[in-house]
């Protein structure tokens, strides 16, 4: 079950009384995330959303309603047990700013309201907001992006509280923007004067090389797998799916597999990065490995869901080099381990009668050790184990390097931190721009821009056409065939937005 940012549950009572529900403050998340944990899918936040309002959570966040509720005909409990689930609505800036929302805030006072919140802290935005009653706490959840439910229509205001209390918590745990930088010309700037920069990447980087993007329902790699009868593509990457049958993941793996030395401008432009001092670590969520054509050092690396380069045994975990395996995974096959082979032989050689038994039965989940295999009238054919690719499945856990190296190494040295082609949706990586100090700017470089977390520039576009203008206006000499040398692009801001830019390259 997906949880993450997006999915927040809440239960609204309607109260009797004016007054009698207080508003209390919700504790505000520990700064510590953990970092290192099994890949989880995160919802997207960006689109028209709603969650389901499930009973509990709202105690947990506002205890003071609890106690303030010893009546009980004063509250009247409309999401009991299973019986009643409501939708909260979440709503976009988009919306605030269209003004579509009756009785909700414009876009400038929900932005105002929020950088008031992160200059004064919670309890003092409450005192002049709510206490002094300035506002609505119905209006001013809004501002926070919380739609009023429909079933609180006509309540009293003091209803609101609670809901209010969660909007408040949930915009006070996110990075503000930086109301500093806004422009092209701050992003140009930034990439000049930044020593330790923090890359961020993900499928979109390679897409211009014909390289699939695995997470995109569309265009991506999911449409080509329904041939495979698959009720959920993701099982193509889930690893119990992978011991029960490796052959769906190889049936794949080829299409995802990097074959030739070439690589995007935009792995161009981080491998300029490192050439100018300036690299501090690419995180990529890709398992390409294409980093490493365009010459970025292991050492800036961390494949933050592993890779190609390596393959382990699932049976022995004997570990070879990834091109060990390529020729079978781009014929299709079914790589086997040759460390297992090797010892299976060996054993066929022994006299009859010192032959162990083996519980191994080809491509089966179990690691279980072939000694386990007690059972004398169970004869199996032994078979040696799979490779499979260092590429983290999910249910696997990350690679330790990722919390690792984020944490004690870069946290207090990044300057800056780009992220590209990533729509920044699978946890842990998706918590990286939340875990570095709150100062360090953030520039979104990608097709369309996400609203579940805020940076402070947005460069939206063909991110080889935005990396390319950069260099350009730098004064940065970036080669690369695929861009043309005489290359002109229009930049375009993006109305209501003075942080947001579209990129175009003219005549395209
Ligand atoms: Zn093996």
């Amino acid at each position: 079950m997906p949880i993450f940012l997006s999915t927040f549950s809440a239960r609204t009572r309607r109260c009797g009384r004016q007054n009698s529900c207080r508003m209390d403050l919700v504790t505000a998340p520990s700064g510590e995330t953990p970092v290192k944990a099994p890949v989880v899918e995160v919802e997207a936040v960006d689109v028209a959303e709603t969650v389901n309002a499930e009973p509990g959570a709202l105690d947990e966040a506002s205890p003071q309603l609890e106690t303030d509720s010893d009546d009980s005909d004063g509250w009247e409990i409309l999401s009991n047990g299973d019986e009643a689930e409501h939708t909260i609505q979440l709503l976009r800036d988009e919306q605030l700013r269209n003004g579509l929302v009756p009785g909700a805030c414009t876009l400038e006072e929900a932005i105002a309201f929020r950088q008031r919140l992160h200059a004064i802290g919670k309890a003092e935005f409450v005192e002049e907001t709510i206490v002094r009653e300035t506002v609505t706490a119905k209006k001013l959840c809004t501002a926070f992006g919380i739609m009023p439910p429909a079933f609180l229509e006509g309540a009293p205001d003091a209803c609101f509280h609670g809901l209010l209390a969660i909007a408040i918590s949930r915009e006070f745990s996110r990075r503000p923007k930086l109301p500093e930088y806004n422009t092209v010309d701050d992003a140009v700037r930034l990439l000049r004067e930044s020593k330790n920069v923090i890359v961020l990447t993900g499928a979109g980087i390679s897409t211009s090389l014909g390289i699939p993007d695995f997470r995109s329902k569309d265009t991506g790699l999911y449409s080509k797998l329904e041939h495979l009868g698959l009720s959920d593509p993701q099982e193509v990457f889930d690893i119990n799916v992978f011991r029960e049958d490796p052959s769906i993941f190889f049936s794949i793996a080829k299409d995802i597999l990097p074959t030739e030395k070439k690589y995007s401008p935009t792995h161009g432009f981080i491998k300029l990065l490192q050439d100018k001092g300036k690299l501090l670590t690419n995180y990529t969520q890709n398992i390409d490995n294409i980093e490493a054509n365009a010459g970025v050092l292991p050492e800036k690396i961390v494949q933050c869901h592993g890779s190609f380069a390596t393959a382990t045994c699932t049976k022995c975990h004997f570990k070879v080099s990834g091109d060990t395996i390529f020729s079978d995974i781009k014929e299709g096959n079914i790589p086997e381990c040759s460390a297992c082979r090797q010892s299976i032989e060996a054993e066929a050689l022994k006299p009859q009668g010192l032959k162990r038994k083996r519980s191994s039965n080809g491509y089966q989940k179990d690691r279980k050790d072939s000694q386990d295999s007690s059972d004398e009238d169970d004869y199996n054919i032994p078979t040696p184990g799979v490779m499979k690719p260092d590429i983290t499945f999910f249910g696997e856990g990350l690679p330790d390097e990722f919390g690792q190296r984020l944490i004690h190494h870069d946290k207090d040295l990044a300057d800056l931190v780009i992220v590209i082609g990533t729509s920044l949706k699978v946890a842990p990586v998706a918590e990286v721009p939340g875990v570095l100090p709150r100062n360090v700017p953030q520039i979104y470089i990608s097709r369309t821009p996400v609203s579940h977390t805020s940076f402070d520039i947005d460069l939206l576009g063909d991110c080889d056409v935005v990396v390319s203008e950069l260099c350009r206006r730098a004064g940065w000499d970036l080669q690369h065939d695929m861009i043309p040398a005489d290359e002109k692009v229009d930049i375009t801001p993006t109305e209501g937005y003075e942080s947001r830019h579209v990129f175009q390259v003219v005549g395209a």
